[in-house]
Protein backbone atom coordinates (compact mmCIF):
# COMPACT_ATOMS: atom_id res chain seq x y z
CA UNK A 1 0.00 0.00 0.00
CA UNK A 2 1.54 2.77 -1.22
CA UNK A 3 -1.12 5.37 -1.89
CA UNK A 4 -1.08 9.03 0.09
CA UNK A 5 -5.27 7.65 1.19
CA UNK A 6 -5.34 8.49 4.65
CA UNK A 7 -6.10 4.85 6.61
CA UNK A 8 -6.76 4.13 9.84
CA UNK A 9 -4.19 2.79 12.54
CA UNK A 10 -5.15 -0.85 12.02
CA UNK A 11 -4.78 -0.68 8.32
CA UNK A 12 -1.40 1.16 8.03
CA UNK A 13 -0.18 -1.69 10.70
CA UNK A 14 -1.55 -4.86 8.45
CA UNK A 15 -0.48 -3.30 5.08
CA UNK A 16 1.50 0.23 4.81
CA UNK A 17 5.05 -0.05 3.28
CA UNK A 18 4.73 -3.17 1.11
CA UNK A 19 5.47 -2.38 -2.37
CA UNK A 20 4.32 -5.86 -4.31
CA UNK A 21 6.84 -6.93 -6.57
CA UNK A 22 6.27 -8.56 -10.26
CA UNK A 23 5.42 -12.12 -8.09
CA UNK A 24 2.36 -10.65 -6.84
CA UNK A 25 2.81 -12.00 -3.14
CA UNK A 26 0.28 -11.53 -0.15
CA UNK A 27 3.22 -11.79 1.97
CA UNK A 28 6.16 -9.33 2.34
CA UNK A 29 9.07 -10.63 0.72
CA UNK A 30 12.37 -10.88 2.77
CA UNK A 31 15.50 -9.31 1.18
CA UNK A 32 18.26 -11.44 2.28
CA UNK A 33 21.19 -9.60 -0.11
CA UNK A 34 24.13 -7.55 0.62
CA UNK A 35 24.44 -5.72 -2.22
CA UNK A 36 22.20 -4.34 -5.37
CA UNK A 37 23.15 -4.69 -8.96
CA UNK A 38 22.99 -2.23 -11.60
CA UNK A 39 22.01 -2.64 -15.03
CA UNK A 40 25.47 -0.07 -16.25
CA UNK A 41 28.00 1.88 -15.44
CA UNK A 42 25.83 4.75 -15.88
CA UNK A 43 23.30 3.68 -13.65
CA UNK A 44 25.86 2.74 -11.01
CA UNK A 45 27.36 5.93 -10.94
CA UNK A 46 23.78 7.56 -11.10
CA UNK A 47 22.98 5.72 -7.74
CA UNK A 48 26.44 6.31 -6.56
CA UNK A 49 26.32 9.83 -7.15
CA UNK A 50 22.52 10.09 -5.36
CA UNK A 51 21.45 11.32 -8.99
CA UNK A 52 18.65 8.52 -8.99
CA UNK A 53 17.28 6.85 -6.04
CA UNK A 54 17.52 2.93 -5.34
CA UNK A 55 19.39 0.17 -3.43
CA UNK A 56 23.13 0.45 -3.54
CA UNK A 57 24.02 -1.97 -0.12
CA UNK A 58 21.99 -2.73 2.75
CA UNK A 59 23.97 -0.92 5.26
CA UNK A 60 22.10 2.17 3.50
CA UNK A 61 19.01 0.60 2.38
CA UNK A 62 17.47 -2.44 2.60
CA UNK A 63 13.19 -3.03 0.81
CA UNK A 64 12.11 -5.31 3.77
CA UNK A 65 14.26 -3.13 6.27
CA UNK A 66 12.56 -0.17 3.91
CA UNK A 67 8.88 -1.73 4.44
CA UNK A 68 9.35 -2.55 8.06
CA UNK A 69 10.32 1.81 8.16
CA UNK A 70 7.55 3.02 6.70
CA UNK A 71 5.02 0.74 8.71
CA UNK A 72 6.18 2.39 11.92
CA UNK A 73 6.52 5.73 10.53
CA UNK A 74 3.14 5.46 9.67
CA UNK A 75 1.50 4.03 13.13
CA UNK A 76 4.19 6.70 15.07
CA UNK A 77 2.45 9.73 12.20
CA UNK A 78 6.40 10.44 11.56
CA UNK A 79 7.92 11.78 8.65
CA UNK A 80 10.62 9.38 8.14
CA UNK A 81 12.09 6.30 10.33
CA UNK A 82 15.39 4.27 10.43
CA UNK A 83 15.39 1.03 11.72
CA UNK A 84 18.68 -0.04 14.35
CA UNK A 85 20.33 -3.29 15.08
CA UNK A 86 18.84 -2.93 18.90
CA UNK A 87 16.96 -0.08 20.78
CA UNK A 88 20.68 0.90 22.18
CA UNK A 89 21.29 1.74 18.58
CA UNK A 90 18.57 4.10 18.12
CA UNK A 91 19.79 5.49 21.15
CA UNK A 92 23.29 6.01 20.12
CA UNK A 93 22.44 6.96 16.42
CA UNK A 94 20.13 9.42 17.41
CA UNK A 95 23.09 11.15 19.96
CA UNK A 96 25.91 10.90 17.69
CA UNK A 97 23.54 12.07 15.03
CA UNK A 98 22.16 15.26 16.47
CA UNK A 99 24.54 16.15 19.29
CA UNK A 100 28.35 17.49 19.49
CA UNK A 101 30.68 18.16 21.92
CA UNK A 102 29.69 20.24 24.41
CA UNK A 103 26.14 19.99 24.04
CA UNK A 104 24.35 19.19 27.41
CA UNK A 105 21.40 16.40 27.86
CA UNK A 106 18.62 16.85 30.52
CA UNK A 107 17.71 13.14 30.97
CA UNK A 108 14.96 11.35 33.31
CA UNK A 109 16.23 9.39 36.34
CA UNK A 110 13.96 6.46 35.56
CA UNK A 111 15.18 5.24 31.88
CA UNK A 112 16.51 1.88 30.54
CA UNK A 113 19.23 0.86 32.78
CA UNK A 114 21.93 0.67 29.84
CA UNK A 115 20.67 4.24 28.58
CA UNK A 116 22.23 6.07 31.95
CA UNK A 117 25.47 4.12 30.89
CA UNK A 118 25.60 5.24 27.67
CA UNK A 119 24.98 8.69 28.63
CA UNK A 120 27.55 9.05 31.58
CA UNK A 121 29.85 6.54 30.37
CA UNK A 122 29.75 6.62 26.88
CA UNK A 123 28.44 10.51 25.70
CA UNK A 124 30.87 12.09 28.23
CA UNK A 125 34.11 10.92 26.88
CA UNK A 126 32.95 12.54 23.70
CA UNK A 127 32.56 15.74 25.81
CA UNK A 128 28.19 15.70 26.00
CA UNK A 129 27.34 16.02 29.57
CA UNK A 130 24.22 14.84 31.11
CA UNK A 131 22.13 15.59 34.30
CA UNK A 132 19.47 13.09 35.48
CA UNK A 133 15.81 14.46 36.78
CA UNK A 134 12.67 13.46 38.52
CA UNK A 135 10.28 12.32 35.39
CA UNK A 136 7.38 13.95 36.40
CA UNK A 137 8.82 17.21 37.84
CA UNK A 138 8.48 19.40 35.54
CA UNK A 139 10.15 22.58 37.56
CA UNK A 140 13.40 20.35 37.68
CA UNK A 141 13.09 19.78 33.94
CA UNK A 142 13.05 23.24 33.41
CA UNK A 143 15.72 23.99 36.29
CA UNK A 144 18.22 21.69 34.87
CA UNK A 145 17.92 23.23 31.05
CA UNK A 146 21.23 25.17 30.41
CA UNK A 147 22.38 26.80 27.47
CA UNK A 148 24.27 24.25 25.93
CA UNK A 149 21.21 21.80 26.29
CA UNK A 150 20.22 20.61 22.74
CA UNK A 151 18.27 17.29 24.01
CA UNK A 152 15.36 16.10 26.69
CA UNK A 153 15.32 12.27 27.02
CA UNK A 154 12.39 10.24 28.73
CA UNK A 155 10.46 7.21 29.34
CA UNK A 156 6.46 7.91 29.97
CA UNK A 157 5.19 5.25 31.85
CA UNK A 158 8.56 4.45 33.54
CA UNK A 159 10.11 1.43 34.82
CA UNK A 160 9.42 -0.45 37.43
CA UNK A 161 7.48 2.27 39.12
CA UNK A 162 4.72 3.33 36.31
CA UNK A 163 5.68 7.50 36.91
CA UNK A 164 4.37 9.33 33.97
CA UNK A 165 4.86 13.22 32.63
CA UNK A 166 2.96 15.34 30.75
CA UNK A 167 4.73 15.15 27.01
CA UNK A 168 3.18 18.20 25.80
CA UNK A 169 4.14 20.65 28.64
CA UNK A 170 7.55 18.93 28.20
CA UNK A 171 6.98 20.15 24.52
CA UNK A 172 6.59 23.16 25.09
CA UNK A 173 9.52 23.45 27.45
CA UNK A 174 11.79 21.59 24.69
CA UNK A 175 10.74 24.54 22.70
CA UNK A 176 10.70 27.50 24.84
CA UNK A 177 14.53 26.59 24.88
CA UNK A 178 15.12 25.38 22.07
CA UNK A 179 16.10 21.41 22.77
CA UNK A 180 14.76 18.77 20.85
CA UNK A 181 12.50 16.16 22.87
CA UNK A 182 13.42 12.59 22.85
CA UNK A 183 10.64 9.93 24.04
CA UNK A 184 11.57 6.09 24.17
CA UNK A 185 7.99 5.10 23.26
CA UNK A 186 8.82 1.44 24.10
CA UNK A 187 6.87 0.50 26.61
CA UNK A 188 3.27 1.76 25.46
CA UNK A 189 3.62 1.43 21.46
CA UNK A 190 2.13 3.65 18.77
CA UNK A 191 -0.73 1.55 19.62
CA UNK A 192 -1.67 2.82 23.25
CA UNK A 193 0.31 6.55 22.86
CA UNK A 194 1.97 8.68 19.96
CA UNK A 195 4.05 11.29 21.41
CA UNK A 196 4.86 13.17 17.97
CA UNK A 197 1.55 13.81 18.07
CA UNK A 198 2.10 15.50 21.73
CA UNK A 199 4.87 17.84 20.63
CA UNK A 200 7.65 15.58 20.54
CA UNK A 201 10.95 15.68 17.90
CA UNK A 202 12.04 11.93 17.99
CA UNK A 203 10.92 8.71 19.28
CA UNK A 204 12.81 5.78 19.83
CA UNK A 205 11.94 1.99 20.08
CA UNK A 206 13.65 -1.18 20.93
CA UNK A 207 11.54 -2.99 18.90
CA UNK A 208 12.98 -6.49 20.67
CA UNK A 209 9.97 -5.67 22.73
CA UNK A 210 6.19 -5.41 22.04
CA UNK A 211 7.18 -4.02 18.34
CA UNK A 212 8.44 -8.03 17.96
CA UNK A 213 5.64 -9.11 20.62
CA UNK A 214 6.90 -12.84 21.10
CA UNK A 215 10.91 -12.24 22.02
CA UNK A 216 12.25 -13.63 19.16
CA UNK A 217 14.70 -10.55 17.78
CA UNK A 218 16.80 -7.75 19.26
CA UNK A 219 15.88 -4.36 16.79
CA UNK A 220 15.74 -0.81 17.05
CA UNK A 221 14.13 2.70 15.08
CA UNK A 222 14.06 5.97 15.26
CA UNK A 223 11.35 8.19 14.21
CA UNK A 224 10.77 12.05 13.27
CA UNK A 225 11.14 14.56 11.14
CA UNK A 226 13.00 14.17 7.48
CA UNK A 227 15.50 16.45 8.56
CA UNK A 228 16.48 14.94 12.40
CA UNK A 229 15.83 11.28 11.63
CA UNK A 230 16.38 11.08 7.23
CA UNK A 231 19.51 13.58 7.61
CA UNK A 232 21.04 13.70 10.84
CA UNK A 233 20.35 10.02 12.56
CA UNK A 234 20.56 8.12 9.15
CA UNK A 235 23.66 9.91 8.26
CA UNK A 236 25.78 8.27 11.37
CA UNK A 237 23.44 5.31 10.56
CA UNK A 238 24.53 4.56 7.34
CA UNK A 239 28.10 5.74 8.16
CA UNK A 240 28.81 3.66 11.75
CA UNK A 241 26.52 0.99 10.50
CA UNK A 242 24.08 -0.35 13.44
CA UNK A 243 21.90 -1.47 10.65
CA UNK A 244 18.86 -4.02 11.15
CA UNK A 245 18.82 -7.14 9.31
CA UNK A 246 16.50 -7.91 6.92
CA UNK A 247 14.97 -11.17 8.74
CA UNK A 248 14.83 -8.70 11.63
CA UNK A 249 13.07 -6.57 10.27
CA UNK A 250 10.73 -8.67 8.68
CA UNK A 251 9.80 -10.22 12.03
CA UNK A 252 8.96 -7.13 13.41
CA UNK A 253 7.34 -5.73 10.59
CA UNK A 254 4.60 -8.98 10.68
CA UNK A 255 4.69 -8.25 14.59
CA UNK A 256 2.84 -5.05 13.87
CA UNK A 257 0.44 -6.05 11.92
CA UNK A 258 -0.73 -7.80 15.46
CA UNK A 259 0.30 -4.85 17.18
CA UNK A 260 -2.98 -2.92 18.56
CA UNK A 261 -4.77 -6.36 19.62
CA UNK A 262 -2.00 -7.14 21.64
CA UNK A 263 -1.67 -4.23 22.97
CA UNK A 264 -5.61 -4.32 24.46
CA UNK A 265 -5.00 -7.86 25.26
CA UNK A 266 -1.40 -7.32 27.51
CA UNK A 267 -3.27 -4.26 29.33
CA UNK A 268 -6.67 -5.71 29.85
CA UNK A 269 -5.07 -8.50 31.55
CA UNK A 270 -2.35 -6.24 33.58
CA UNK A 271 -5.63 -3.71 34.62
CA UNK A 272 -6.90 -7.20 35.89
CA UNK A 273 -3.96 -8.29 38.31
CA UNK A 274 -3.51 -4.94 39.31
CA UNK A 275 -6.44 -4.39 40.45
CA UNK A 276 -6.49 -7.97 41.89
CA UNK A 277 -2.85 -7.30 43.82
CA UNK A 278 -4.18 -4.30 45.28
CA UNK A 279 -6.97 -6.21 46.93
CA UNK A 280 -4.33 -8.72 48.58
CA UNK A 281 -3.06 -8.54 52.34
CA UNK A 282 0.79 -8.04 52.18
CA UNK A 283 0.72 -6.33 49.32
CA UNK A 284 1.78 -2.71 50.27
CA UNK A 285 1.18 -0.83 46.57
CA UNK A 286 0.79 -1.32 43.23
CA UNK A 287 2.09 0.74 40.50
CA UNK A 288 0.14 1.03 37.32
CA UNK A 289 -0.73 3.78 35.37
CA UNK A 290 -4.36 2.39 35.24
CA UNK A 291 -5.40 2.25 38.88
CA UNK A 292 -7.58 4.79 40.00
CA UNK A 293 -5.08 5.19 42.97
CA UNK A 294 -2.58 6.01 40.44
CA UNK A 295 -1.23 9.55 41.67
CA UNK A 296 -1.36 10.49 37.80
CA UNK A 297 -4.08 8.29 36.78
CA UNK A 298 -5.69 11.01 35.07
CA UNK A 299 -3.13 12.24 33.06
CA UNK A 300 -2.77 8.81 31.90
CA UNK A 301 -6.23 8.48 31.11
CA UNK A 302 -5.45 11.82 28.76
CA UNK A 303 -2.66 11.09 27.38
CA UNK A 304 -2.59 6.93 26.27
CA UNK A 305 -5.76 4.85 25.05
CA UNK A 306 -4.43 2.24 27.58
CA UNK A 307 -2.34 1.29 30.26
CA UNK A 308 0.37 -1.10 28.85
CA UNK A 309 1.19 -4.77 30.10
CA UNK A 310 3.89 -3.67 32.75
CA UNK A 311 3.23 -2.88 36.21
CA UNK A 312 5.18 -3.82 39.89
CA UNK A 313 4.44 -4.26 43.39
CA UNK A 314 5.94 -3.73 46.48
CA UNK A 315 5.03 -7.18 49.19
CA UNK A 316 6.01 -6.58 52.86
CA UNK A 317 9.23 -7.74 53.76
CA UNK A 318 12.49 -7.80 52.06
CA UNK A 319 14.56 -9.45 49.43
CA UNK A 320 14.06 -12.70 51.40
CA UNK A 321 10.05 -12.33 50.87
CA UNK A 322 10.62 -10.92 47.13
CA UNK A 323 12.62 -14.22 46.68
CA UNK A 324 10.48 -16.65 48.15
CA UNK A 325 7.68 -15.24 45.56
CA UNK A 326 10.22 -15.59 42.59
CA UNK A 327 10.90 -19.06 43.42
CA UNK A 328 7.12 -20.29 43.86
CA UNK A 329 5.53 -19.44 40.59
CA UNK A 330 5.70 -22.46 37.87
CA UNK A 331 4.31 -21.11 34.91
CA UNK A 332 5.72 -17.21 34.19
CA UNK A 333 9.39 -16.82 33.02
CA UNK A 334 11.71 -15.67 35.61
CA UNK A 335 13.56 -12.90 33.21
CA UNK A 336 14.17 -9.10 32.74
CA UNK A 337 13.12 -9.41 29.45
CA UNK A 338 9.23 -7.68 28.75
CA UNK A 339 6.59 -7.50 25.86
CA UNK A 340 6.43 -10.86 24.76
CA UNK A 341 3.45 -13.29 24.56
CA UNK A 342 4.50 -15.24 28.26
CA UNK A 343 4.39 -13.18 31.06
CA UNK A 344 7.86 -12.40 32.94
CA UNK A 345 8.27 -11.97 36.61
CA UNK A 346 11.91 -10.26 37.82
CA UNK A 347 13.00 -8.91 40.88
CA UNK A 348 14.48 -5.18 39.98
CA UNK A 349 16.72 -4.67 43.32
CA UNK A 350 18.71 -7.62 42.47
CA UNK A 351 18.49 -7.80 38.58
CA UNK A 352 17.69 -4.73 36.77
CA UNK A 353 18.49 -2.14 39.07
CA UNK A 354 21.46 -4.90 40.94
CA UNK A 355 24.20 -1.76 40.04
CA UNK A 356 23.04 0.98 42.16
CA UNK A 357 23.97 1.58 45.75
CA UNK A 358 21.68 0.99 48.53
CA UNK A 359 21.25 5.12 48.49
CA UNK A 360 20.69 4.94 45.34
CA UNK A 361 18.13 2.19 45.01
CA UNK A 362 16.18 4.52 48.10
CA UNK A 363 16.01 7.76 46.12
CA UNK A 364 14.91 5.68 42.63
CA UNK A 365 12.47 3.66 44.80
CA UNK A 366 13.73 0.60 44.09
CA UNK A 367 12.44 -1.31 47.49
CA UNK A 368 13.82 -5.16 48.33
CA UNK A 369 10.22 -5.97 47.73
CA UNK A 370 9.46 -5.08 44.98
CA UNK A 371 8.09 -7.00 41.83
CA UNK A 372 7.91 -6.36 38.36
CA UNK A 373 5.44 -8.48 36.41
CA UNK A 374 5.19 -7.74 32.26
CA UNK A 375 1.86 -9.14 31.72
CA UNK A 376 1.39 -11.48 28.79
CA UNK A 377 -0.69 -13.06 26.34
CA UNK A 378 -1.75 -16.36 28.61
CA UNK A 379 -5.17 -16.62 30.57
CA UNK A 380 -5.37 -14.37 32.83
CA UNK A 381 -6.85 -16.71 35.37
CA UNK A 382 -3.41 -18.77 35.34
CA UNK A 383 -1.11 -15.88 35.43
CA UNK A 384 -3.51 -15.14 38.78
CA UNK A 385 -3.15 -18.72 40.14
CA UNK A 386 0.98 -18.97 39.67
CA UNK A 387 1.32 -15.08 41.34
CA UNK A 388 -1.38 -16.21 44.06
CA UNK A 389 1.34 -19.35 44.75
CA UNK A 390 4.00 -16.19 44.80
CA UNK A 391 2.21 -14.75 47.60
CA UNK A 392 1.60 -17.76 49.59
CA UNK A 393 5.09 -18.32 49.77
CA UNK A 394 5.94 -14.98 50.77
CA UNK A 395 3.65 -15.80 53.64
CA UNK A 396 0.90 -12.95 52.61
CA UNK A 397 -1.70 -15.25 52.40
C1 LIG B 1 15.08 -2.80 26.23
C2 LIG B 1 15.01 -1.34 26.22
C3 LIG B 1 15.94 -0.55 25.54
C4 LIG B 1 17.13 -1.15 24.84
O1 LIG B 1 16.75 -1.92 23.76
P1 LIG B 1 17.63 -3.14 23.20
O2 LIG B 1 16.83 -3.59 22.04
O3 LIG B 1 17.78 -4.13 24.30
O4 LIG B 1 18.94 -2.56 22.80
C5 LIG B 1 15.77 0.82 25.52
N1 LIG B 1 14.73 1.39 26.17
C6 LIG B 1 13.82 0.67 26.84
C7 LIG B 1 12.69 1.36 27.52
C8 LIG B 1 13.91 -0.71 26.91
O5 LIG B 1 13.02 -1.42 27.60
Amino acid sequence: MTDKESYGFNTLAVRAGHRRTAEGEQGEPIFPTSSFVFASAAEAAARFSGETPGNIYSRFTNPTVRNFEERLAALEGGERCVATASGMAAILSTCMGVLKAGDHIVSSRSVFGTTVVLFNSYMKKFGVDTTFVALSDISAWEAAIRPSTRLLFLETPSNPLSELVDISALAQLARRHNCLLVVDNCFLTPALQQPLALGADIVIHSATKYLDGQGRCIGGAVIGSEALVGKDVYGFLRTAGPTMSPFNAWVFLKGLETLSLRMRAHSDSALHIARWLEQQPGVRRVNYSGLASHPQHALATRQQKHFGGVLSFEIAGGREQAWKFVDATRMVSITANLGDAKTTLTHPATTTHGRLTPEEKQAAGIGEGLLRIAVGLEEVEDIQRDLRRGLQAAGMR
